[in-house]
């Protein structure tokens, strides 16, 4: 029998009671446009996709659905990497009318969002302000805040300033229950009893649906400069960004790109980059004189490991040159691959040099095409499973190439998953990473949402949760 109820035509009468006739939809476009995101997993369509403007909508929408046992999935920019979307059916709710900065709190170094508000366009406002939201996905224009929050998204600048999980101070959520709760509060530490902030960033929408932020920021960098450099060997590379983090040099980023990855983005862009067997990019923020200081010593780590063609960017338009390589690394390998796999790895700093010559070996061994980028300043590693074909048959060898690589991970103390989350992709390995605490995260799970309606198949097969 079947567990979920389909969304009748009372529900959608309720919902456009609600929500008015505006911000609801069953058309085929709409449901076809919500059905994927960026992770390859196939298309699974909503049964109505909803466009809430309030909070009081949004828990009004989960009591309902809820009683009713219509599964609910929230969506943001859509930019996820781990499979999200409605594998169940039922109503899909879009953040994106819920999309303003509330109020900056400039002198408290703080901002109220709604969870729709694109994260690039969240630091075009604060630059007024001098301040910033520093993490820094390669997504910026497109993914919203409430979707890093949902993912504890971080990116190009985690290895100074840390993950989304670092910034959240509290947030109101809307539970299945039809509560809507603010948790949190207005400073940077508390030690008050269990931490319900924390946990709910990473949920990817299991647990509740955000419906307003409260996000710490940093101040702007006074100065920041950014160089590239260029190795014979990934081994050579990977050292080079050993030895930077383990002298402890203030580093804002350092992110790697193997050879294959730095030909590709160079053709893409038109970048004129050497040959290399692979590429860094490091960043340094602070005075003028520390970032030189800071630079000066990386140069001189690197010339010990062999780097050569070091390009510095100490201007706007040279820094952007240079990140617009690292942030084409997507595009440029979806021009040249047909299928795609992204893996999101994390391993521990000694195993980096390691963990990437795995991949390869893993990839001959699977007969798939493998290359390496990531943030190797955290040992966070994205390997780019690619294929030219297309095709079930493609895709599923490449998954199995990347799942063995996820169980490497786990197997020498790392994550499978270090920014994009768990989603559909990596649930099945959810246990193995939590051996002895699975049963834990699945009771919070079966506590706040025991009918499984919130983002059903996400993270907990139904099965489990219902029992
Ligand atoms: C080219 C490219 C580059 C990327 N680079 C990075 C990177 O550098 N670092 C990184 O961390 N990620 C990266 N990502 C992955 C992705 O952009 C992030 O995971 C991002 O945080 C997703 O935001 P979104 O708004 O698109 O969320 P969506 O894809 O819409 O949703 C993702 C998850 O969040 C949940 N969610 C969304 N909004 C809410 C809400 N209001 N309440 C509760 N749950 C919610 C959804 O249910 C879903 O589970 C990249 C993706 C692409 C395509």
């Amino acid at each position: 029998m079947r567990y979920f109820s389909r969304v009748s035509e009372n529900d959608l009468d309720f919902l456009e009671g609600l929500l008015g006739s505006r911000n609801l939809s069953t058309r085929e476009e709409e449901l076809i446009a919500n059905s994927i995101d960026a992770y390859q997993g196939g298309f699974h369509k909503p049964e109505v996709v909803v466009w809430p403007e309030e909070p009081e909508q949004v828990s009004q929408i989960l009591r309902y659905c809820n009683e009713r046992r219509i599964p609910v999935y929230t969506r943001g920019g859509g930019t996820g990497l781990s499979g999200t979307t409605p594998i169940h059916g039922g109503v899909l709710i879009s953040t994106v009318k819920m999309n303003r900065i509330i109020e900056v709190m400039d002198r408290d170094m703080q901002v109220r969002v709604q969870p729709g508000l694109i994260y690039e366009r969240l630091n075009k406002e604060l630059e007024s302000h001098g301040l910033f939201f520093p993490p820094d996905p390669a997504s910026a224009s497109y993914c919203t805040i409430g979707g890093m929050v949902a993912c504890n998204a971080s990116g190009l600048k985690a290895v100074k300033y840390g993950t989304t999980r670092d910034y959240v101070l509290g947030f109101q959520a809307a539970f299945p229950d039809g509560s809507l709760r603010r948790v949190g509060f207005h400073t940077f530490k508390y030690s008050t009893g269990y931490d319900l902030v924390k946990m709910m960033v990473g949920s990817q929408g299991t647990l509740g649906v955000f419906t307003e932020i409260t996000l710490r920021l940093r101040t702007l960098p006074e100065h920041a400069e950014t160089i590239a450099a260029f190795f014979p060997s990934i081994r050579l590379a990977t050292e080079t960004i050993y030895h930077i983090v383990r002298r402890g040099l203030d580093v804002a980023a350092l992110e790697f790109m193997d050879g294959w990855m730095t030909r590709a983005v160079s053709e893409f862009k038109g970048l004129g980059f050497p040959e290399a067997g692979a590429m860094i990019l490091v960043e340094s923020h602070g005075t003028r004189s520390a970032v030189r200081e800071t630079l000066s010593r990386v140069r001189d780590i690197i010339r010990e490991h062999g780097g050569f063609g070091i390009m510095e960017a100490e201007d706007e338009a040279s820094r952007k040159r240079l990140w617009d390589a690292r942030r084409g690394a997507y595009p440029a390998t979806l021009r040249l691959a047909k299928t795609l796999v992204i893996s999101d790895i994390i391993v521990p700093l000694s195993r980096l040099a390691e963990a990437v010559e795995k991949a390869y070996e893993i990839g001959d061994r699977h007969g798939v095409k493998v290359y390496c980028i990531g943030h190797f300043g955290d040992g966070n590693i994205h390997a780019h499973w690619c294929a030219e074909e297309r095709g079930d048959e493609v895709l599923r060898k490449l998954h199995e190439a990347n799942d063995e690589y996820s169980l490497y991970a786990i197997s020498v103390g790392g994550a499978v998953s270090a920014e994009h989350g768990i989603g559909t992709e990596k649930k099945k390995f959810l246990r193995l990473q939590h051996p002895e605490a699975y049963d834990l995260l699945l009771k919070v799970k079966r506590m706040i949402d025991p009918n499984c309606i919130l983002s059903p198949g996400i993270m907990f097969d139904v099965d489990e949760v219902i029992g």
